[in-house]
């Protein structure tokens, strides 16, 4: 078999955030607003503080409104949930995100569950993930719905194919089976106690890996021709006393069985941030109650 096709993420996430900034321009026009997205970091940890200038700046581009508050790492969790109570009612912001990790003094599951959920663009309120499951409007983890997406992107179809998905967290694995399911794929969630991982793999048509070990499917666990969705970002020693990124799945050996793949990085990596940009479109399409826009 020929090597797989690559999927661009980068290139996919950009057609994302052109759309959503076409969408902004749309409810400007047609609405009278522009959708608002508010980023709550608390403390000082490097790779989160990245995130939110990141999250920030592609908020800014598309046209949307940013608002950053950045409070101390000794701040009371009382005064979080205050904030996020003000951000709650404040009608200039249609999502609300709290960076993570929150420090360990601060109960993570109650901020989050603070969250009004329609302004939940992360998708993790118990509200948004039951939504999801009864196939209700709602606000779905941006990364499942950017693997979503890049795997449309090679079978715009996925009704009927075996997909199996590796990992079973409430950020990554189980909404990312949900929806699968919703495409009305017949979906397997392996995990860590799973008997006979690379025979269950060998099954799937798409394969998407959420585990966090690097390099840890094979490409003799994959089919001849299967969508290879690989969620995992990695840093590693390079052997030069660098670092390099790499997922879960062996490029190498996978992108030489498969039929499509998404590389890390460049994959799902960039559509993270993009989904967060069109949940937020979203979220403010549900607070006015006006349907989604084609
Ligand atoms: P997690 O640690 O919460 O969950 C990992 C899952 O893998 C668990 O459900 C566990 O059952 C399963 N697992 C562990 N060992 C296994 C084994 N030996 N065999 C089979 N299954 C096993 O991780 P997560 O938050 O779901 O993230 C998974 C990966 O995705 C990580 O590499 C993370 O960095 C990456 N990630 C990427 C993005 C992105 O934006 N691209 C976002 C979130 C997570």
């Amino acid at each position: 078999m020929a090597d797989a096709k690559i999927i661009d993420g980068k290139a996919i996430a950009a057609d994302v955030r052109a759309k959503v900034a076409a969408d902004v321009k749309r409810l400007k026009a047609e609405h009278g607003f522009v959708p608002g997205l508010a980023v709550v970091l608390v403390g000082e940890d490097p790779a989160s503080k990245v995130y939110v200038k990141n999250k920030a700046e592609q908020t800014v581009e598309t046209g949307m409104l940013s608002f950053e508050h950045k409070l101390p790492a000794e701040t009371a969790e009382a005064d979080l949930l205050a904030l996020v109570d003000k951000l709650n009612k404040d009608p200039a912001v249609n999502g609300i995100l709290v960076q993570l990790p929150l420090p360990k003094h601060i109960n993570s599951e109650k901020v989050l569950n603070a969250i009004d959920p329609d302004k939940d663009v992360d998708g993790f309120h118990p509200v948004n993930v039951g939504r999801l499951w009864i196939g209700a409007r709602s606000l779905v983890p941006c990364t499942p719905t950017g693997s979503l997406i890049l795997a449309q992107t090679v079978a715009p179809k996925l009704a009927g194919l075996d997909a199996v998905v590796i990992g079973r967290s409430n950020i990554v694995g189980k909404p990312m089976a949900s929806l699968l399911l919703a495409q009305s794929c017949t979906v397997t969630v392996a995990h860590s106690r799973t008997k006979d991982l690379p025979g269950v793999v060998r099954r799937a048509d798409l394969v998407v890996a959420a585990v966090g070990i690097p390099e840890f499917v094979k490409g003799d666990w994959i089919k001849p021709g299967a969508i290879v969705i690989d969620v995992g970002i990695n840093r590693v020693p390079k052997g030069d006393g660098k670092t390099k990124l790499v997922g879960d799945c062996d490029y190498a050996s996978c992108a030489a069985v498969a039929g499509a793949i998404t590389p890390v990085p460049g994959g799902v990596g960039p559509m993270t941030i993009a989904c967060l940009l069109k949940n937020t479109v979203e979220a403010a399409l549900i607070q006015k109650n006006i349907p989604a826009l084609g």
